[in-house]
């Protein structure tokens, strides 16, 4: 195998042979440990993305990667044509873990929400009397749930959908955070379900109004359809509870998992609901080869014993107010930021320019020079998401990056 000697190297090979199809802050990493990571040539960052909020538990997690190691040399795939000694203890595991009586198991994010739509429909037509291929689903605008033709349909991100179409039907999208714009669109024929991220995290941590998930969780079950949660990112501890949905009190019909469930060591997802709209899924119609194999299943449950056992919610909730604290107080000392925004250690600031200007971007260049990565969304917009691992005191010595970048910073 080629190795790779210098940052310079990796960037030089990725841009080759690998499909454009990202444009990564320029740092080559080449280990992690906990909340920090470190690149090709040595040098240690505090990790405030956490791949996108995926490895809550943090790098490396010696539990998680035990679990994957003995796991690995014991049996990883079976596939599901037959029956595995760990898929039953995994769904036992997560339906007690999460209050539901059923899992769906799959591995990525997009797959998850693809599994939650495909099951929505099914239960419109074979429950709630919807007649066959006219089933709609409420989304809202600015959404992000995923990549596949059909997630993207419904998205309104140009980049992500000039050139893919022709796009699935049966969307109705509404303004994020609009209750009364819910309530028209309840109005329609054959509405099956309402599908919400608790906080717009690719958006840009747009956290709606206090009371709006539960007014809207409440609208959806008068009118019998399925409030869908999209907790990918906002799930496993994020926002400072176990599920963001927590904080207003609500159970999802369906629960959407991804990203820590595993805690980053391997692609990880899943749906809950209940028995009787899990139901509606019948042997050959759904699946996938690697969902619910024993090595996901030893992970994951290893990754959410850690989250249990290290108070990772209490943490990422306590940590979440200081960080906002210092934040508000560099706001009033400089006026490059205008507003910081967030629940738990999912946080954003923006930046005062254009969505369109570079400046968020050569923040977080600057920033990655004084040993913090982190990385802009949506323009002027750059996301805070450490692991919920960190300490106090090592929050303290970034919230001091951050301010001393900033306060230093000359916009070009
Ligand atoms: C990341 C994300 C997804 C997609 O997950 P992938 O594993 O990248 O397919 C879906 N929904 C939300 C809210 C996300 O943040």
């Amino acid at each position: 195998m080629e190795l790779v000697h210098s940052s310079q190297d990796a960037i030089t090979l990725e841009n080759k042979y690998g499909a454009h199809n990202y444009h990564p802050l320029p740092v080559v990493l080449a280990k992690g440990d906990g909340v920090y990571v470190w690149d090709v040539e040595g040098k240690k960052y505090f990790d405030f993305l956490s791949a996108y909020s995926a490895v809550n538990q943090g790098h490396c997690h010696p539990r998680i990667v035990n679990a994957l190691k003995e796991q690995a040399e014991t049996l990883t795939l079976t596939s599901r044509a037959f029956y595995n000694d760990v898929l039953g203890v995994y769904e036992k595991y997560m339906s007690e873990y999460f209050g539901f009586d059923k899992i769906l198991p799959m591995n990525t994010g997009a797959e998850a929400v693809e599994t939650a739509i495909k099951i929505c429909r099914k239960w419109a037509y074979e429950k709630k009397g919807v007649q066959e291929t006219k089933a709609k689903i409420i989304v809202c605008e600015n959404n992000f749930h995923g990549r596949t033709t059909t997630i993207i349909s419904f998205s309104n991100d140009q980049d992500a959908r000039k050139n893919f179409g022709p796009f699935t039907e049966g969307f109705i999208k509404i303004p994020y955070n609009d209750i009364n714009a819910l309530e028209e669109a309840l109005k329609e024929d054959n509405v099956a379900g309402f599908l919400v991220e608790p906080i717009q995290g690719e958006a840009g941590v747009f956290v709606p109004d206090d009371g709006y998930l539960a007014k809207a969780d409440k609208l959806c079950k008068e009118k019998n359809v399925l409030f869908i949660a999209d907790e990918v990112q906002t799930g496993i501890a994020r926002t400072g509870e176990l599920l963001a949905c927590d904080y207003e009190n609500i159970r999802p019909d369906l629960l959407i998992l991804g990203k820590a469930v595993s805690g980053g060591v391997y692609p990880v997802s899943a749906v809950l609901a209940d028995n009787s709209i899990m139901e509606v899924i019948k042997p050959g119609q759904h699946g996938s080869t690697f969902g619910g194999n024993p090595l996901a299943a030893k992970v994951a449950m290893a990754a959410l014993d850690v989250v249990k056992d290290e108070g990772l919610a209490e943490n990422s909730r306590r940590l979440g107010v200081i960080f906002r604290e210092r934040m508000n107080a560099l706001i009033d000392a400089t006026d490059l930021i205008t507003q910081v925004r967030g629940k738990g250690l999912l946080n954003a600031i923006v930046i005062n320019d254009s969505p369109e200007s570079s400046t968020a971007w050569n923040i977080c260049v600057a920033l990655k020079e004084n040993g913090l990565l982190a990385k802009p969304t949506h323009g002027n917009i750059i996301r805070f998401a450490p692991p919920l691992v960190m300490t106090e005191e090592q929050l303290h010595e970034c919230c001091d990056i951050i301010d001393s970048t900033i306060t230093q910073f000359n916009a070009v």
